[in-house]
């Protein structure tokens, strides 16, 4: 195996180590289940999927942790305002993210740990802290972490600590990145608030030491690969290093891989610039799940993507274009023996999409090595020079292509069906297009009935009862191809 990727932490890409007889341990920060996913947030879950899905085609064993948080500070304020308690609350998001990343075509993780059922782990951790006096309670009852304890603070993100207020303190989960100060490790319970009972007194984990917990729980004080958004290096990794290396006093991750936020038309996105996309809100304007995975793709994890409606249309066409080229060769009569030259350039391309992924994962370029097979191979079969010979190895390489980029299945009928059905579930049908509402309101029973009436009326020369039935399935997307063995439809 020879994945060179970046770390983060050393500032160099560096082979990922796989450690020998032993899976590779990736903890990937997982979600915080107070609302729907956006784009962003998948882009992040996406090139965690890449990076698994090609180590998984290197060979590598893996086990793979992500956490879901599921207890914070919004989840909290969330609750109480809607009046639930936070399992409630936090259950429908957790079951819609679970429902996305599946649209998306993310494989699920070896483990997926959810915060509120490692409690005990987290307190452990905060005493083991406070015995080695990393760790005070303040006299609001919460546990806070002493930063000028650990010198290594701030050697992921690079920060430099210079005016840092020794005992300064930080409440909130999240923090601007001016704030290097004393943060939360177990927050305690206002009157009446949601808290646990623990030896810590009433109160609820901070976010940090959720992961630091939960990491160690499943992968040990020691492991291979930390992943997350770029937003999470500060403070968000920086203070579960700190506190993971001060109560186990050896390294705790050992590579770090962020991804790059992603922008819409150039612009953080954010609900006040109305320029905000949950995957739902996508599926029901009418894109593909897979064109919305391809394009979370396009840009190397290591860059900004920059996220318009024109990169996803051509998106749409992209991965149009090579479901047609493998139809093409599965199901085309080709004559025989092989073209060498082909049979060269599909070798090549299959060498040049794995060097690309072992390079950092650049996805761009492994993209480019498929589409430039793609173009000369139709380029061949249109001159009658693609040979039967040379179709296994071409769909070899597209194979390999889709262990990793997983687009050529077509499921996305299915995925835009189950958002229309959540979306009535949730009264929010309004926000789909109203031509996709109409192109999944017939069923395919419905269809075939329809053509069967229209076949009796040609028969019967009511050509005007024909016609009006090709009208109306036409108005719900259906488009009938007349032919030699009948009538055959398909949607738009
Ligand atoms: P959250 O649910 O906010 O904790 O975020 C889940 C994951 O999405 C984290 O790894 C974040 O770093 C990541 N993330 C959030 N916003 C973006 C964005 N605009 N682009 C890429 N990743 C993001
Ligand atoms: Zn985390």
């Amino acid at each position: 195996m020879t994945l060179r990727l970046y770390n983060t932490l050393s500032g160099q890409i560096e082979e990922l180590g796989a450690p020998t007889g032993k899976p590779l341990g990736i903890y990937a920060c997982g979600p915080t289940v107070y609302d729907y996913g956006h784009i962003g947030n998948f882009r992040t879950f996406v090139h965690v999927d890449i990076l698994r899905r090609f180590l998984e085609q290197q060979g590598v064993p893996l086990r793979h942790v992500m956490n879901i948080t599921d207890v914070d500070d919004k989840i909290m304020r969330n609750a109480a305002a809607s009046g639930q308690s936070i399992g409630d609350y936090t259950a429908k998001y957790e079951k819609a993210f679970l429902e996305d990343l599946d649209s998306l075509g993310v494989e699920k993780p070896e483990c997926l740990a959810r915060a509120t059922e490692h409690i005990p782990q987290m307190v452990n951790l905060v005493q083991q802290l406070v015995q080695r006096g990393c760790a005070y309670r303040g006299e609001n009852g919460s546990y806070y972490f002493r930063i000028a304890s650990f010198p290594g603070y701030g050697k992921l993100s690079k920060k430099d600590l210079a005016g840092m207020e020794d005992g300064a303190r930080v409440d909130v989960d999240e923090y601007d990145k001016d704030s290097a100060r004393d943060f939360a490790l177990w927050k305690a319970a206002a009157p009446g608030e949601f808290h646990w009972d623990t030896p810590l007194g009433p109160g609820r984990p901070g976010w940090h030491i959720e992961c630091s917990a939960m990491a160690t729980e499943y992968l040990g004080e020691s492991f291979d690969l930390h992943a997350g958004g770029e937003d999470l290096m500060f403070p968000h990794h920086e203070n579960e290093i700190a506190q993971s290396e001060s109560a186990s006093g050896t390294v705790f991750a050992r590579h770090w891989m962020h991804v790059r936020f992603l922008l819409v038309e150039g612009k953080k996105m954010s609900k006040s610039l109305g320029n905000f996309y949950t995957l739902r809100d996508l599926l029901l304007r009418g894109y593909k799940a897979s064109a919305i995975r391809f394009l979370l793709t396009s840009v190397p994890y290591r860059n900004q993507l920059n996220f318009t409606f024109d990169g996803l249309v051509e998106s749409t066409h992209a991965v149009e274009r090579l479901r047609i080229f493998a139809a093409r060769l599965h199901k085309g009569n080709f004559p025989t023996g092989v073209n060498a030259q082909l049979a060269q350039a599909t070798e090549q391309a299959g060498k040049a999409f794995t060097s690309a992924l072992e390079d950092d994962l650049n996805t761009a370029e492994a993209r480019a090595a498929i589409f430039d097979l793609v173009r000369l191979a139709n380029s061949h079969a249109d001159r009658g020079e693609l040979h039967a010979e040379n179709v296994g190895p071409i769909l070899d390489v597209l194979a390999k292509f889709d262990a990793v980029f997983a687009v050529l299945e077509d499921r996305d009928d299915a995925v835009t069906r189950s958002a229309l059905e959540w979306a009535e579930h949730e009264q929010r049908l309004q926000d789909a297009a109203p031509e996709v509402i109409a192109r999944f309101s017939i069923t395919e029973d419905a269809i075939e009935q329809l053509i069967a009436e229209r076949n009796a009326a040609r028969k019967s020369r009511n050509f005007a009862r024909a016609d009006a039935i090709r009208q109306e399935l036409a108005g719900k997307g259906i488009l009938l191809e007349d032919s030699a063995d009948g009538v055959r439809w398909r949607r738009k």
